[in-house]
């Protein structure tokens, strides 16, 4: 049986920084994907945005990777050229009681070391914004967008180069742990078994499945699935806005908002739809409550302006109406498997966290 030191599953942008950092540190790396090629799964249907670090628990993992990963990406991608805009982003209260958890919000960032964040009165908010409607706002000046696809074609080049190998069509269908790493089923067009010292398990939605196929992964450490979909609509002609507009966080979410892309696209979403199965159509009956909800910060949207766009599933792992949940990084101190990582729960913002949390897995893959 062939044998490779670490195994990374998942060429998604968190599996790309892993692999990354992994082959930096001078260990073999092997990347297999089920798909044609890198970023085809949540990360090629997300909102390129680069968030500042506002809304999570103080202390979480979600909150020190964000914050440390912002500040990773903004110097990667000035270092490497990747496309990226440092735009920021106002949170919109459009009533008394939205406006009144401004504050909670605000706290909650300085907790988390982002204590830039500025109160804005509505005339201020209008004037930075003139086409916005609002009560009150708070500033982000540190939120920005990215072209995802660079930055995860720059994170394969840097594998690459550090002697990363990758491999596509390649679906990990299960494996053995020996005690000492794992041995690997992969299936496609050319079945094989590997042998492995470390497997990253990377594979975002299919990172539970891919934990319990693993033979002697003990089944109470592998949480559960759950899938909440977000839907986008796409606007035709100009932005309305320089900055991205978010409203105040909704349960499950944050809310349907406005961003931006590179290339000047104006997208709406995502917001949430719990769904039992895979499926990235976009519903065009969704609209109605995308016009409803715009229009509660942006009145003059015309009718007709919106097309249905693209949709993302956010990883979960906790069930609807549940408290929100962490990323989990499980090494075996957590599950007792030498070898094996698993990241469950990669949800909104891995995209920003992607290089803290690479650096994150090094450190648990040590004790692996
Ligand atoms: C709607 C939405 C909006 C978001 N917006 C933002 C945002 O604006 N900013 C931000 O920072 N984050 C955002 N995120 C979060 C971000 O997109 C994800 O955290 C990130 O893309 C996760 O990357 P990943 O590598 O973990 O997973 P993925 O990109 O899903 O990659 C997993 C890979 O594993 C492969 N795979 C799965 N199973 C197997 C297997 N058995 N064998 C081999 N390969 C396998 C898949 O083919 C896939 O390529 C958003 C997420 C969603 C859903």
């Amino acid at each position: 049986m062939d044998e490779v030191d670490a195994v990374v599953v998942g060429a998604g942008v968190v599996g790309l920084a892993v692999a990354r950092a992994l082959a930096l540190a001078g260990r073999e790396v092997l990347v297999l994907d089920a798909a044609e090629g890198i970023g085809t799964g949540t990360s090629s249907r997300n909102s390129e945005v680069i968030h500042a670090g506002i809304y999570y628990p103080a202390g979480s993992l979600i909150a020190r990777s964000c914050v440390a990963g912002k500040h990773m990406l903004y110097d990667f991608c000035r270092s490497r050229g990747v496309p990226h805009r440092n735009c920021g982003k106002l949170i919109v209260a459009t009533n008394e009681e939205e406006a009144g958890r401004l504050e909670g919000i605000r706290q909650r960032a300085a907790a988390n070391g982002v204590d830039d964040l500025r109160p804005l009165t509505a005339a201020e908010a209008q004037a930075m914004e003139p086409a916005l409607r609002c009560t009150a706002a708070l500033h982000s000046p540190s939120t920005g967008i990215v072209d995802s696809h660079a930055y995860m074609l720059a994170l394969q080049g840097e594998a690459e180069n550090a002697g990363a190998l990758f491999v596509f069509h390649a679906p990990v269908e299960g494996g053995r742990a020996t005690g000492e790493g794992i041995e690997l089923r992969i299936g496609g067009a050319e079945p094989m078994a590997l042998r492995c010292r470390l497997l990253v398990n990377s594979a975002g939605l299919h990172a539970p499945a891919l934990a319990r196929g693993i033979e002697g992964m003990p089944a109470a450490h592998v949480p559960p699935a759950y899938y909440a979909k977000g839907n986008y609509f796409t606007l035709a002609g100009r932005a309305p806005f320089t900055r991205l507009i978010y409203p105040v966080p909704v349960p499950g979410g944050l809310g349907t908002h406005v961003t931006i892309d590179m290339g000047g696209q104006v997208k709406f979403g995502p917001d949430v739809e719990w769904v039992d199965r895979i499926d990235y159509e976009v519903d065009p009956r969704r609209a109605e409550g995308f016009y409803a909800a715009i229009r509660r910060y942006w009145p003059d949207l015309p009718d007709g302006a919106l097309t249905p766009g693209y949709s993302g599933i956010r990883p979960k792992i906790v069930a609807p109406g549940a408290p929100a949940q962490d990323f989990v990084v499980q090494g075996p101190s957590a599950h007792g498997v030498a070898g094996l990582v698993n990241l469950f729960g990669i949800e909104s913002p891995g995209l920003t966290a992607s290089l803290a949390l690479a650096e994150h897995v090094l450190r648990v893959s040590a004790e692996a």
